[in-house]
């Protein structure tokens, strides 16, 4: 369809708009053009007199979709046979419509298509008549050649052995026309979304059409069973059920689409037709329950919102047992109607979490919103389609598919930053298990672990080392003169400062209270107590500050140095033994004293 342009081109599209527009448009036709690959679009041999009348006109080459050359009457009453529809059509009872495949909705009524074909050669044209799709549950179709029938086909996924079928495209009848004029009635029935395209393919144009789709299902569901085992493999490994509800959502939806594509029924069991009748509307439900649990779980919705997360739970199961009764109770209707509401609530639901998720935690929502939005708008799409509220054609139909591999990828990502933002948060909780909140320094149990290694060095090569363990004396009464908050104040100044005092190699840790223990690695008992004075005399000399005034204030130290067979609990038993009795020997001072030697 080209315009006429100001300056006498013709430009591509059919609208003013600038430069940019028209090259974005057409790049993004060229994006979704190879999405089509399955339907040929050739309309050669087709006059325009013809087309008015609804006559297809064939001279050899495939059609493309002629839904809007048939006409239809939707058979509200009794059921027709062939005679019944011809005088039908004589009356003027059959309708045309204007859309390439036409749609009649959820559980619509059985309907009867008519189609004109005119072989405009000299010699006999064998076409594939390519109807509907793989789940219209019958197809009757009736060639009829000056008012007499022909030849009779019956397809659909409802006939034992699933004769016509081509997986993923619909049902393929090899009909031949004679020169001149060719009728063909269509009576089709089924309690799914009732999409009716048609098209005739001359045979070399379906075999590649439907290689084609055999090769794009084979990558997507290659694609989507390598997110499946991956998931399922991090699911025993980690024990995290999100992965294993995320892999059950993914396999439901490769479920769904085996059935509705119809290769399951081709492939797997054709001849199970019960089976068939029921596996859609069940696997849609299945896939629904799978898809809100994965979400309830990801989003970690119980700590949340309770209540949503219980009630989806319920729901959830509540839909899966009253499908698995009407199965059981062989009620059709109700199933299909509670399979599209479920599928229905399901797509608006998924959605309505994803925006919950992101305004309550962007990092939760950062994947899962547009994953769902991909998934939905791909089975909104379908849904539409289904109902007949959108043209069937290759992109509304593959919308799905591409909706889903979007979805499968971008949770996928999801799923691994939730995992790297879980082992960030685990190694924080490990750094916060290790430390002193008060003084940052580190804490009793990590004081016991973080020294093992040092303590085994010196036993194993008999090396001397020494713990120092202090206690600023008088602290309650610090804590009653200037409070309690400058008492936490002079902790943190008091950790500063034997921080500060430290070499190299020393481990220091809050013992708990206002106790510290300090363990010296390579030093001997009067090194010990060398630079416990040190530190006593450090402490006594600094004014520390508390609301703005000194605070005086004074250490007791115990030292003690490992001997032969003692363990690092006996050496700091030892050092607080030491450490009382500079309590009770009138505070502020190590014990033992610093060794001085005496001077002659
Ligand atoms: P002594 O010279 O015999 O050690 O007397 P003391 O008052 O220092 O010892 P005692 O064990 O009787 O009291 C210790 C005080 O230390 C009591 C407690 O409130 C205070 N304390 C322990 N931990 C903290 C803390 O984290 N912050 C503050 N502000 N005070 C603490
Ligand atoms: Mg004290
Ligand atoms: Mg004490």
């Amino acid at each position: 369809m080209a315009t006429p342009t100001a300056n006498g081109n013709r430009s591509l599209l059919p609208i003013p708009s600038p430069i940019w527009l028209r090259r974005a448009l057409l790049y993004l036709l060229l994006l979704v053009l190879p999405l089509s690959g399955g339907v040929v679009a050739a309309n050669s041999g087709i006059d325009d007199i013809a087309k008015r009348r609804g006559d297809v006109v064939l001279s050899g080459a495939s059609s493309g979709p002629l839904g809007d050359r048939a006409s239809y009457l939707v058979e509200h009453d009794m059921p027709l046979d062939l005679t019944a529809a011809q005088q039908a059509l004589r009356q003027g009872a059959f309708r045309r419509q204007d859309r390439p495949a036409v749609g009649f909705g959820i559980a619509s009524p059985p309907v009867w298509l008519h189609l004109a074909l005119i072989n405009s050669t000299d010699r006999p044209l064998t076409y594939q008549l390519l109807l509907g799709l793989p789940w219209l549950d019958n197809l009757d179709v009736h060639l009829v050649r000056q008012e007499r029938l022909e030849h009779r086909w019956q397809g659909g996924d409802l006939e034992r052995g699933a004769p016509f079928l081509v997986p993923a495209m619909g049902y393929a009848f090899p009909v031949e026309l004679l020169p001149g004029r060719t009728e063909v009635f269509v009576r089709a029935e089924t309690a799914e979304a009732f999409l009716l395209p048609v098209s005739l393919l001359v045979q070399e144009d379906l075999s590649a059409a439907s290689r084609d789709f055999r090769y794009r299902y084979g990558a997507f569901y290659g694609f989507l069973l390598a997110f499946v085992f991956y998931n399922l493999m991090l699911y025993f490994g980690l024990r995290d059920r999100s992965h294993l509800y995320y892999a059950l959502y993914v396999l439901s939806f490769v479920a769904l689409s085996v059935i509705y594509t119809g290769h399951g029924f081709s492939w797997w069991w054709p001849e199970q037709v019960e089976f068939q009748r029921y596996a859609l509307f069940t696997t849609m439900v299945l896939y629904a329950a799978a898809g809100l649990l994965f979400a309830v779980r990801f989003l970690q919705l119980d700590g949340v919102a309770p209540r949503y997360s219980f009630w989806i739970r319920r729901l959830s199961f509540l839909v899966v047992v009253a499908m698995a009764l009407f199965v059981a109770t062989e009620q059709l209707d109700a199933a299909v109607y509670l399979s599209y509401g479920v599928f229905s609530v399901f797509t608006l639901g998924m959605v309505l979490l994803g925006i919950f998720a992101y305004l309550h935690d962007r990092a939760k929502g950062f994947y899962f919103l547009p994953a769902v939005l991909c998934s939905m708008a791909g089975l909104g799409i379908g849904l539409l389609t289904a109902f007949g509220l959108l043209p069937a054609n290759p992109w509304t139909i593959s919308a799905v598919e591409v909706g889903l591999m979007l979805e499968a990828t971008l949770l996928s990502l999801a799923l691994g930053s939730r995992m790297r933002q879980q082992t960030q948060a685990r190694h924080r909780a490990e750094q916060l298990a290790r430390i002193d909140s008060l003084t940052g320094l580190l804490n009793r149990r990590a004081f016991l672990t973080d020294t093992t290694p040092v303590w085994s060095t010196a036993e194993r090569h008999g090396r001397p080392i020494s713990v120092i363990l202090l206690d600023i004396d008088h602290f309650k009464r610090v804590n009653d003169r200037f409070g309690h908050d400058c008492g936490d104040q002079i902790l943190q100044e008091v950790a500063k400062l034997l921080l500060q005092s430290c070499r190299e190699g020393d481990i220091l840790a809050r013992w708990g209270g206002e106790e510290f223990v300090l363990l010296l690695p390579e030093t001997g008992l009067v090194q010990a107590t060398v630079l416990g004075e040190r530190i006593r005399r450090g402490i006594e000399r600094q004014q520390i500050l508390a609301k703005s005034q000194g605070v005086p204030l004074t250490i007791s130290l115990g030292a003690a140095q490992r001997q032969p067979g003692n363990t690092l609990n006996d050496l700091v038993g030892v050092a607080d033994e030491r450490l009382y009795e500079a309590k009770r020997c009138g505070r502020n001072q190590i014990v033992p004293p610093v060794f001085e030697p005496v001077s002659a």
